[in-house]
């Protein structure tokens, strides 16, 4: 899971793996399963490639339903009136592409486990970085498992730890404690409870709402606050790191705090590019979030005092991930925002076509610059952030060659991406991220040679404070391991070593 298995493909972007959906309702005669529609829709941008439901039926019987494909494919109107029960979860994943049988529904979730002692369903966000060694654990116990994945390696080790106490708070707690991972999950005892629980560095988002009225009480767990908002409930607060919240459809919310540490690693991929920019995460609206890290790119900025550049200035985003920060740019420098660059929303997948001419063919196809708009223009072009760089180089000279744009100047949300990461987003190799290899090969002058491999101009890049700046949050507070190679998981660290020593050896 950690490393990426041969053959296996990554998207231009880094992607974020999965998000977590569950409702639970007082009202025994009413269903959630609409609900989670609703809900997993919100969050479809964390996870595109199967959906799934668990819902627990009148008598105690969980009943999961799961299948490749988008949300809206996957839970048509006759499956939902099918699942009926007022506690459910849900979860929509994103597979890495080439990894074996990821169309098998064993490796969907929501997980669900059964044995003769115990029975619970499991929706889980992130990655457990030390599940080989607690799997080598099992197998010596005698346990059999179906798949490589962690997710399942998780819901058995639950299974082990409940065969020695049906209380499970108890059961979750022991279980983090064998944990060293980045991870949100949700789980749906056959008795009816969720509980839902963040790691203790808070690496995912995870958040709680609630949505009371005369006939019922709705509680909400969500990867992301917009799923909350979508289906008409009240946001309460995140899910803190460390913490296990318990949401009961007969009594209330209870949590209790399990692990307690003095930093957190909240990942800053979430304010840059995966989040939805309506959500608020551990207290930040991601909009505005974005808008200050445009306005910061700004502030910083030294073309804005060219005044020949700055009077034929126009700031055109990247679509659809640029936008939010090219509006807190041109803000910040009073010059015209447009959209210089056509996006084609029917083209899909377009990063993960193998060979470079086709991925060529592919940026054309879904990017067209608008030449009325950007032809003789000094185009201050601002992305979210830059990953292998081949895509970046392909705008550029879109806008330049067929937009006949004057200059391109690039600027871009996130730092340097010098590292991989291990955290449970499907990342490309040290190698193959511009950033890292052009600094194992160029060290201090690593981003000339990058403004020169893309071809703009000129090109700048956010600096991490400036990062953290817009984000309001200090660097004990999130993870930037992919800006700094500083990893906070121990298991991570040896994975981490391992793969700058292969690359050095190739440079
Ligand atoms: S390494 Fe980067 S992408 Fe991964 S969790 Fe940390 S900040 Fe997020």
């Amino acid at each position: 899971m950690l490393l990426k298995k041969k053959g296996q493909k990554t998207r231009e972007k880094p992607q974020e793996n999965c998000a977590i959906f569950g409702v639970t309702c007082n009202d025994l005669g009413y269903s959630v399963s609409h609900l989670l529609y609703h809900g997993l829709i919100a969050l479809q941008h964390r996870g595109q490639e199967s959906t799934g439901i668990s819902i627990l039926k009148t008598g105690g019987k969980i009943f999961t339903y799961k299948k490749n494909g988008l949300v809206s494919k996957v839970l048509e109107e006759k499956i939902i009136s099918q699942y009926w029960g007022n506690v459910g979860i849900g979860h929509n994943r994103y597979a890495t592409t080439g990894a074996v049988g990821f169309k098998s529904s064993l490796y969907m979730q929501p997980f669900h486990f059964k044995n003769n002692e115990i029975e619970f369903s499991m929706a889980f966000n992130g990655t457990i970085a030390n599940f080989d060694e607690i799997k080598k654990n099992m197998d010596q116990m005698g346990r059999v498992f179906m798949t490589d994945t962690d997710t399942e390696v998780l819901a058995q080790l639950i299974g082990s730890i409940a065969l020695g106490t049906e209380d499970w708070p108890e059961i979750l707690k022991l279980t983090s404690r064998l944990l060293d991972g980045s991870y949100s999950l949700i789980l749906m005892t056959s008795e009816g409870d969720i509980y839902a629980m963040r790691d203790p560095l808070g690496f995912k988002p995870l958040c709680i709402g609630e949505l009371k009225s005369e006939q019922r009480n709705l509680y909400f767990v969500a990867s992301e606050s917009c799923a909350i908002d979508t289906v008409g409930g009240n946001f309460l607060r995140d899910v803190k790191p460390g913490e296990i919240v318990h949401l009961s459809h007969q009594k209330d919310i209870h949590s209790e705090l399990v692990i307690k540490t003095n930093r957190t690693a909240m990942c800053q991929f979430e304010y840059v590019y995966f989040a939805r920019p309506d959500s608020i995460i551990d207290g930040v609206s991601v909009a505005e979030a974005r808008l200050r890290l445009g306005m910061n790119l700004a502030k910083n900025d030294p073309i804005l005092k060219d005044l020949e550049i700055r009077e034929n200035a126009i700031v055109v985003p990247v679509p659809d991930s640029g936008r939010s920060v090219a509006v807190g740019y041109a803000k910040e420098a009073k010059l015209p925002y447009a959209e210089g660059l056509m996006k084609n929303r029917y083209v899909h997948r377009t990063f993960i076509m193998p060979g470079q001419l086709k991925r060529k063919i592919a940026v054309k196809e879904k990017l067209n610059p608008i030449k009325s708009v950007v032809e003789g223009k000094d185009i201050i072009l601002l992305d979210d952030s830059v990953v292998r760089g081949t895509t970046t180089q392909q705008i550029v000279s879109l806008l330049r060659e067929k937009g006949g744009a004057k200059r391109v100047h690039l600027r871009v949300s996130c730092p340097p991406i010098i590292s991989p990461c291990y955290m449970g987003i499907d990342f490309p190799t040290k190698d193959e991220l511009i950033a890292g290899r052009f600094q194992n090969l160029y060290g201090e002058d690593y981003l000339d040679e990058i403004q020169k491999s893309i071809g703009s101009d000129t090109l700048l890049y956010q600096t991490i404070d400036d990062l953290t700046d817009a984000i309001g949050m200090n660097r004990n507070q999130l993870c930037l391991a992919c800006l700094t190679g500083d990893y906070q998981l121990k298991s991570v660290q040896k994975l981490a070593e391992l793969e700058k020593s292969i690359v050095k050896s190739r440079t």
